[in-house]
């Protein structure tokens, strides 16, 4: 789970790392009370989950409370790379003298984390890193020997950074990676953290990604899902222990196992061309047991999408056979019409695998109208497009 710059500063803070203060704000006249709250110089700054808020025009500093209510008029509502403005954090102007970038993050491909840092922080660090990858130093950070003072010194010296704040940015960097083993994070990133013209280390930006794995380890972390920015069909799906995500196409999806269900969203995009762009509606991977009520959980959300046309339930019997799998459809019908909610939209089945053959039967035995058994994935990708093209 990535969080909101203000959650990020939250937990900073929590681990001693400097920052500014700051409120949260939804509405131009809570921008103003905030900014009167500290004295009027301050920055407006969007909270949205996507970097490059300040080139887009989401971070404006204001010089009272009235212009801070005008800036934050100006924010709320901005577009910034699809994500719109609902939230504000209002926090009190720093002086920069110097911009610096640290950050921690999973290094997947080394099997380790990694350490970045450099003096040359600020907005553009992807273009420091293209143009003067000299200028970004990178460490290796063995996972259980973490960042210890002499870990935190080899990257003040690898980066460069002046003697004057060589202890700081060591102390800061330091309680930096207590985030990352504390809180269970993956990444955290500071740009800028700055020096003042008084000489003090403050990070004015944070981004920080929550690892969900671990999230039964940290029940005080559950307040930074913040349940009016994410999608209502993923937080049922959520609850329900379902990976699925909402995409904005007319065939629902349902498959076993993420890498079908990937090549599934590609080959109901193809056909769909031929039907005037229909598209997939969602990904959603039940994973290899599914059983019946996982499926009708499943089938549940997809339903519930208002977007949905049509259903295309593609799976591969695997270690859970075809036969086990069409049980489960049977049964998620039955389970659905006890909740109220009986199946009426059309639905494609294709079966292949792990008996397919006694699948198929079971689900040609219920007969249930409104499923159609087609053999190939092709080929039931286009009739499903069909179907929905149709609605
Ligand atoms: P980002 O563009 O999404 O990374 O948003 P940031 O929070 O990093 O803000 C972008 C830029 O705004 C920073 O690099 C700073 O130059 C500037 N900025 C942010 N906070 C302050 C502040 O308190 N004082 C001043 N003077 N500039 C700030
Ligand atoms: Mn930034």
């Amino acid at each position: 789970m990535d969080l909101f710059e203000y959650q990020a500063k939250e937990l900073f803070a929590k681990h001693g790392v400097p920052v500014t203060p700051g409120a949260v704000a939804f509405t131009r006249a809570e921008a103003r009370s905030a900014a009167e709250k500290y004295g009027g110089l301050v920055v407006v700054k969007a909270q949205v989950k996507t970097g490059g808020r300040g080139k887009a025009g989401g971070v404006k500093l204001a010089d009272s409370a009235d212009d801070a209510e005008a800036k934050a008029g100006e924010i709320l509502g901005l577009d910034i790379k699809g994500y719109v403005v609902r939230r504000l954090l209002i926090t009190p102007a720093a002086d920069i003298e110097t911009e610096y970038y640290v950050s921690f993050l999973l290094d997947r491909a080394n099997r380790t984390y990694l350490a970045m840092a450099s003096v040359e922080g600020g907005m553009d660090i992807e273009e420091v890193a293209r143009t003067k990858p000299e200028a970004l130093a990178r460490v290796p950070i063995d996972a259980l020997t973490g960042v210890d003072e002499a870990k935190a010194r080899e990257i003040v010296a690898k980066a460069n950074f002046p003697a004057d704040v060589a202890d700081q940015v060591a102390d800061v960097l330091r309680k930096l990676w207590r985030v990352i083993v504390e809180e269970d994070a993956t990444l955290v990133e500071v740009n800028p953290l700055v020096k003042t013209p008084g000489g003090e280390i403050l990070a004015l930006d944070g981004k920080v990604t929550l690892d969900e794995n671990a999230d039964f380890r940290h029940p005080d972390n559950a307040v930074y899902l913040v349940h009016d920015e994410v999608d209502p069909l993923e937080l049922a799906a959520k609850e329900k222990d379902l990976n699925y995500v909402k995409l904005d196409g007319s065939v629902g999806i349902i498959g076993n196992g993420a890498g079908l269900v990937m090549s599934t969203l590609d080959v109901v995009a193809y056909a769909g061309e031929e039907f005037g762009g229909v598209k997939p509606a969602n990904f959603l991977d039940i994973g290899g047991g599914a059983s019946a009520e996982v499926m009708a959980n499943g089938l549940e959300i997809i339903l519930s999408d208002p977007q949905v046309k049509a259903v295309f339930v593609n799976v591969f019997g695997g270690i859970t056979s075809c036969d086990a799998v069409a049980n489960g459809i049977v049964q998620a019908f039955t389970m659905l019409a006890e909740r109220g909610d009986a199946v009426n939209l059309p639905i494609v089945c294709r079966l292949d695998g792990n008996n397919a053959a006694e699948g198929r039967q079971i689900l040609d035995g219920a007969e249930h109208g409104v499923v159609e058994l087609v053999d190939t994935m092709d080929a039931a990708a286009r009739r499903v497009a069909e179907l929905a093209a149709a609605k």
